[in-house]
């Protein structure tokens, strides 16, 4: 089992040093997020986000706008954090309410201050090869190529397929697993004969938003497989077929299940952990990276900008 928690505490204990080593150096790392309206997951997301942040000495602040504001409201807002010199970081918690030009306002946002990575600037040079420690590149994907670097799973020259073509998930892990010299194939939901493409993979990404959808028979025997899937089951029919009483996790699940009525799976099926040489669990695997990788695209991004300014001066 590769252990996300584990490795997010590591990634954040490394980013901690870098903001003390900042602060010496005379500035301290901040990030600005804005939450449009009173989405309640996007509270909980940006609440421990704001919490990261106090933790590793980054300085942060929340705009917190009703769900009425307009889109030259929210770009006027863009451009004001845009043009201050103590925001490195910028934030737009998604997803934004209807009315609001979601793209146009990602597009706002100071390409060098884009810490979600979805600006196309950033998109761009990361399909263009730019090494990674010069890229703001999409905190979920790069967190997938920390679990796999840091567990040393050999990528130049795997077979990875990745299940999933969405701009924040499966075209970028494609683009750093090409990067990393992986041999890559990208599926989606017109793929045909799924299976026998998944079971080429030494590496196999599920991204695709379906509950235990990748099958023991799916998996190549020895393979890694990187589950990103966060689904939850509410059935007990499902619950029943995904956590069976022989199940190693069954009675926690199960009670956690009772309590809540509902419990977390990825887009693998559990039983095809034992045919996978390593794989990640969900949760405790990809989805604990995602906000170390935020912090370190924070400190990343004040660390650029300064060179950037200090190159042009
Ligand atoms: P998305 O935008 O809905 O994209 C899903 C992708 O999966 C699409 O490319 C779709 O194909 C493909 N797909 C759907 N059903 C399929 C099927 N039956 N066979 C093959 N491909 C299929 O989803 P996303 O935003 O990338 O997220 C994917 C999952 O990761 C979700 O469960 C999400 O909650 C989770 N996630 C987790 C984190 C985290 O851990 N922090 C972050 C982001 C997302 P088409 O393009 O053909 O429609």
């Amino acid at each position: 089992m590769l252990d996300g928690v584990a490795i997010a505490a590591e990634i954040k204990s490394e980013v901690a040093q870098q903001v003390a080593a900042a602060r010496q150096a005379g500035y301290t790392p901040g990030l600005a997020v804005v939450l449009v309206g009173e989405n309640p997951a996007s509270q909980i997301y940006v609440r421990s986000k704001v919490k990261t942040t106090a933790e590793l000495g980054i300085y942060s602040e929340m705009h917190t706008p009703a769900a009425s504001i307009t889109t030259e409201e929210l770009l006027a807002l863009v451009e004001s954090l845009n043009a201050r010199d103590e925001i490195d970081g910028i934030l737009i918690q998604l997803p934004l309410p209807a009315h609001v030009n979601t793209e146009r306002l990602l597009e706002a946002v100071d390409p060098r201050k884009d810490v979600d990575g979805f600006h196309p600037i950033n998109a761009g040079r990361l399909l263009s090869g730019a090494p990674m420690e010069t890229v703001l590149a999409p905190c979920t994907p790069a967190g997938i190529m920390e679990i796999l670097q840091r567990s040393s799973i050999p990528i130049s020259g795997a077979r990875a397929v990745v299940l999933g073509r969405s701009n924040i998930v499966g075209k970028p892990v494609a683009s750093m697993l090409i990067n990393a010299s992986a041999t890559v194939t990208v599926c989606h939901s017109r793929t045909r004969d799924l299976a026998s493409i998944t079971r080429e993979a030494d590496i196999l990404v599920a991204a695709i938003g379906r509950a235990g959808f990748v099958t023991a028979e799916m998996v190549r025997p020895g393979a890694t497989v990187v589950d990103v899937g966060i689904n939850r089951l509410t059935g007990e029919a499902e619950f029943s077929r995904f956590f069976p009483p022989e199940h190693p996790d069954h009675l926690r699940r199960k009670e956690g299940f009772a309590k809540r009525g509902s419990t977390v799976i990825g887009d693998v099926d559990p039983a095809a952990y034992a045919i996978a040489g390593a794989y990640t669990p969900v949760p405790g695997g990809v989805g604990a990276l995602t906000i170390a990788m935020l912090m370190s695209n924070t400190v990343k991004a004040a660390r650029l900008r300064r060179s950037h300014t200090a190159g042009r001066g």
